[in-house]
């Protein structure tokens, strides 16, 4: 069985005491509720320590990391800094560090395997630009942001990532793709995956759909049968929204 994963993205959003506040609302509903659902918060760097330190009820993530080690690098975070933390998970290859900070596939290739080596699952972000999807090559783009960055992985490593599926159209703009278009999206990254490392790899795989889900369609779009959960940016800023669709499986 693959494992359901609801995953908040704050952006650079909530000061720390605004941060604790949302933290908490979410852990009063969370307590009382026995869904299996891996619940991530993907909080900012200043963050990462005591969110992850108040409780147990979810995960933390970063949002970004460094593709440099350690040194003279001012304003990086490196991976062994997350990790020194607590946070589990680090969310790498969003759009908006692809489009506002130019990180490209080969500055992620190296972020994921500094991830790897300090122990921190990745969720890697892939999606294709509105342009992408209407000239036709939204299943070329993001096969080669999959391809890219991930192929070197081994099985064993590979297997300890999560996707998520955010159509950069969707993201922030209130437009949702169909559930059609994200099962059919999740479908074909799934068959990448199982061609390069098979079946039993692909078929354990979460992959989550990112852009404009809310409470309203997170229901419909996470029947489907390659939706494992979802990646949510502005409704994971409300506890109330978000445990909605944490509950929406
Ligand atoms: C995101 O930024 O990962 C995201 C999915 O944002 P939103 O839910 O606000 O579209």
């Amino acid at each position: 069985m693959r494992k359901k994963i609801v995953a908040g993205n704050w952006k650079m959003n909530k000061n720390l005491n605004e941060g604790i506040i949302l933290a908490n609302e979410l852990i009063e509903k969370l307590i009382s509720s026995s869904i299996d659902v891996e619940v991530i918060l993907g909080v900012p760097f200043t963050h990462l320590e005591k969110i992850t330190s108040i409780s147990k009820k979810y995960s933390v993530s970063a949002q970004n990391c460094s593709a440099q080690e350690s040194g003279a690098f001012t304003g990086e975070i490196s991976t062994k800094m997350i990790q020194s933390t607590g946070a589990k998970y680090v969310i790498l290859g969003h759009s908006e560090r692809r489009i506002f900070h130019k990180e490209n596939n080969s500055d992620l290739a190296k972020k994921v395997d500094l991830c790897l080596m300090d122990d921190l699952i990745v969720i890697y972000c892939c999606g294709e630009t509105l342009s992408d999807r209407e000239s036709g090559n939204h299943f070329m783009v993001v096969k080669s942001q999959i391809e890219d960055v991930l192929f070197h992985l081994s099985g064993e490593q590979m297997s300890k990532l999560v996707i998520a599926y955010e159509p950069v159209w969707a993201i922030g703009t209130g437009v949702t793709a169909s559930s059609d278009q994200a099962q059919e999206m999740h479908a074909f990254i799934r068959s990448i995956f199982t061609q390069k490392y098979g079946l039993e790899l692909s078929r354990g795989l979460s992959i989550l759909y990112g852009g404009s889900c809310k409470p309203s369609n997170a229901q419909d779009i996470f029947s489907k049968e390659d939706v494992d959960g979802g990646l949510i940016g502005g409704a994971s800023l409300n506890a109330n929204d978000f445990y909605q669709i944490i509950n929406a499986f």
